[in-house]
């Protein structure tokens, strides 16, 4: 590394790599984990130098503040095993700054874009070999922040840990995915956490998301809080539609999380000359142009699955189906795959290589 950092990353080697008892061949996602981990404590009101040890348990307090009220945050990106045998990322930079903007919400402290992304870079050059070179595969990364003091009572913490661990994955979903539109739980509000990969988030989908997939749903389309009406984001993806031509995403009004893949499929969709617009579009517009033969496609857009193809909207008792033949979900998907495995000219100088 050339330029001067104002911290040492230590590194804390294994003595055995676990690599040997990985069958890459069928890697179930998010339950292997790699050899390393990013571990850094803020302490007296500033962060610690990275360390970079085997990957471990944790030692906490019962008391820790993060498992009472929920001061957690977390980021999820992804490193690929290009053709030419180098190791990518995809726009991190992205991921730094919302980890930040997440952290801010949550009351906890930032940390600099340079710690945040030199000890990942750190790390994912340590775990090269982790990487998958199949076909779809690739090494699912995981900062995160919770906070630590062993302390109850609801307040800003004082002591944070913030940790990066790597765990290699196989594609996310298999086939086009069903969804159903929320008309009785809420995602997120208006000066609410919605914006925010803050954990509680998450846990608070999933008794909804239980009672969908009775029905047979993978996700539910979350709609607006007040009136049901306004369509925000999918489970852990964004939301888009394309009618007549013209492709529809909800706005960052603080309703949605902003994700990475959002704003690059925005870009990818504008070079070929679509019309995008991000604004409020209700589950109302999008079965009227079922309806008149105008609904095109629908998909989602996250770092797990790239980009999901939706095979079916459910609205109340309708069901949208979306016709494959005017979808172009998988050919974006394609142009974003191709560009992450360095398959196609990285145009928009999205990855960063790894050395
Ligand atoms: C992470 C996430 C996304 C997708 O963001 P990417 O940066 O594209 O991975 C979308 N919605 C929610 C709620 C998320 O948590």
């Amino acid at each position: 590394m050339s330029e001067v950092l104002d911290f040492e990353i230590v590194v804390k080697k294994i003595e055995t790599s676990k690599l040997s008892d990985v069958d890459f061949d069928d890697l179930k996602f998010g339950a292997i984990f790699s050899d390393y981990m990013v571990d850094v404590d803020f302490e007296e009101g500033k962060w610690n130098d990275p360390v970079i040890r085997p990957y471990q348990n944790l030692i906490l307090s019962p008391a820790c503040s993060a498992l009472h009220y929920g001061q957690a945050i977390f980021e999820g990106m992804k490193a690929y095993k290009t053709v030419d045998g180098k190791v990518a990322l995809f726009r991190p930079e992205k991921n730094a700054a919302r980890f930040n903007l997440s952290a801010a919400r949550m009351s906890m402290p930032e940390i600099s874009e340079e710690m945040f992304l030199e000890s990942l870079k750190k790390l994912v050059s340590l775990e090269k070999d982790w990487v998958p070179s199949n076909e779809g595969h690739s090494l699912y990364l995981r900062p995160y922040m919770f906070a630590n003091d062993p302390f109850i009572g609801v307040r800003t913490s004082q002591n944070y840990k913030f940790i990066i661990f790597c765990s290699p994955v196989g594609k996310y979903y298999g086939k086009k995915i069903r969804v159903k539109v929320a008309e009785q739980y809420v995602r997120a509000v208006k000066g609410g956490t919605g914006f925010a990969k803050a954990a509680g988030n998450y846990a608070a989908t999933l008794y909804p998301a239980l009672q969908v997939a009775k029905d047979g749903f993978d996700q539910i389309l979350w709609t607006d809080a007040y009136e049901h009406k306004y369509v925000q984001e999918i489970g852990t993806m964004n939301f888009f539609t394309i009618i007549d031509g013209v492709a529809y995403t909800a706005p960052p009004d603080g309703q949605i999380l902003e994700g990475v893949t959002r704003e690059s499929v925005m870009t990818l969709l504008k070079d070929r000359g679509i019309e995008v617009v991000e604004r409020p579009i209700t589950i109302d517009e999008i079965v009227e142009a079922y309806d008149n033969g105008k609904l095109e496609d629908a998909f989602g857009t996250g770092t797990a699955a790239s980009v999901a193809p939706i095979a079916e909207i459910n609205y109340k008792s309708k069901s949208l189906i979306i016709d494959e033949n005017k979808s172009i979900a998988e050919s974006i998907k394609q142009e974003l795959d191709d560009i992450k495995y360095g398959k196609i000219e990285d145009r928009h100088n999205w990855m960063v290589i790894v050395d």
